[in-house]
């Protein structure tokens, strides 16, 4: 019996991946194995990290953490959330975004988004607001920076705080300035998936001074390390970063320009590259911003294809693209611990001693779902060069051509 011979895919080499770690990190860590405590308060290796940190976030107030969950856990600490107040919050994110509002007694109202940026919808935030709503959460999505212009003018006119959920965009940009500085507290992730890693990792950050004293407390059970002593007057978790963490997280943040512009450019040359594809919808970066591709997100239009989503995803894997059919599997709001209110034990307190009438099963933002269920993510990283590049394009156009309607 004869075969035809395979043709070989589009994309005909492996993924290209970046190497992540070397000399800095190993100076650092040969550096800290000297040293005679791993504590990190008045470590070299985190003073090194706060040092470097500023050099792209001049921050006045920066707390190294536990992770990115952590560092947006303090800033709702910091803030002193009450119960039963309401932060605003996009339907497509990381768990991490809502855990510390609800560990805090707060309520998550989820607003809907743009649905070409994937990034909260100022107008459905003005929606969203009540006379409970004390923050927004602007979460960057995969990169790409929320529209602040009108977020910080809707903070401005019903006095809400602004947190910044920077764990996917470590060097985005809104309008020249890096995300995290716009609003009142920029939260970061160096967890090893994101831009850059320690293992596992955060940094929260505030040039307020009324909630920048509060960041250090928040992370070091209300413990006060500037005057010493332990006279805790909140409740706070331990949420501190050691000294091995710093070393790695130091020596990254000398990484991130050169990463930060070699993935911009990749997501940059991708779209020019499908620009005009029929049945694709590029990600959209707003005149002025600059997006750091966490990843590529893109949404197709299903209607104009004769295969669903999965076919397609197939077929470009296939022609070996690396790619993922969706993102999340279902917005948060649908999550079974948001549906069942199972958030202690079963039980809701804030809801169950009536300061809140919050019904997770009743939300529904028809942009967000709409995203999630034609969405196509596309693998990027630093080390892919033009060429690269060129093949994922070309495989992706030649797919998108073949199973048109
Ligand atoms: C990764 C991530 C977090 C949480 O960061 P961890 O370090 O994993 O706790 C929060 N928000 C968003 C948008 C994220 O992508």
């Amino acid at each position: 019996m004869s075969t035809s011979p395979a043709t070989p895919p589009i994309v005909d080499e492996p993924v290209p991946l970046p190497v992540r770690w070397g000399a800095p990190e190993l100076a650092r860590l040969t550096a800290m194995l000297q040293q005679p405590s791993l504590f990190y308060w008045k470590g070299p290796q985190t003073t090194a990290l706060l040092e470097e940190f500023r050099r792209h976030y001049p921050l006045q107030y920066a707390f190294p953490c536990s992770s990115g969950t952590a560092a947006l856990h303090i800033a709702v600490g910091a803030l002193r959330l009450r119960p039963g107040e309401e932060v605003i919050v996009a339907p497509i994110t990381d768990m991490g975004s809502l855990i510390g509002i609800l560990y805090q007694q707060g309520v998550p109202v989820f607003a809907d988004l743009d649905p070409r940026t994937y990034n909260l919808d100022p107008a459905a935030v003005r929606r969203a607001i009540t006379p409970k709503t004390r923050a927004i959460m602007a979460i960057h999505l995969a990169g790409n920076a929320c529209d602040m212009t009108a977020l910080l003018a809707l903070a401005r006119e019903h006095k809400l705080a602004i947190i910044e959920d920077c764990a996917q965009s470590w060097g985005a940009r809104h309008q020249g300035t890096p995300v995290g500085l716009l609003g009142d507290f920029g939260c970061y992730s160096l967890n090893d998936f994101k831009h850059i890693g320690c293992g596992d990792g955060g940094l929260v950050g505030t040039n307020r001074e009324e909630y920048g004293p509060g960041l250090s407390k928040w992370g070091d059970k209300s413990y006060n390390r500037v005057l010493g002593g332990r006279d805790p007057e909140d409740l706070a978790p331990n949420y501190r970063m050691s000294e091995p963490q710093a070393a790695v997280a130091a020596a990254q943040l000398t990484r991130l320009a050169d990463i930060v512009a070699r993935r911009h450019h990749a997501g940059t040359r991708l779209t020019a590259l499908l620009e005009g594809t029929p049945g694709l919808r590029l990600p959209y970066v707003a005149p002025g911003n600059t997006h750091s591709y966490w990843f590529y997100l893109l949404r197709l239009d299903l209607p104009s294809f004769r295969v669903d989503r999965a076919t397609l995803a197939a077929a470009l894997t296939a022609e070996g693209v690396s790619c993922g059919a969706g993102y999340i599997p279902r917005p948060v709001y649908r999550y079974p611990v948001f549906q069942n209110h199972n958030f202690f034990g079963g039980a809701w307190p804030v809801r169950d001693s009536g300061l809140t009438a919050m019904d997770y099963r009743a939300v529904h933002c028809p942009t967000a779902e709409a995203i999630l269920a034609d969405c196509l993510v596309l693998k990027l990283n630093e080390a892919m060069s033009d060429a690269y590049l060129d093949k994922v394009a070309r495989a992706v156009r030649t797919v998108a051509g073949r199973l048109a309607r």
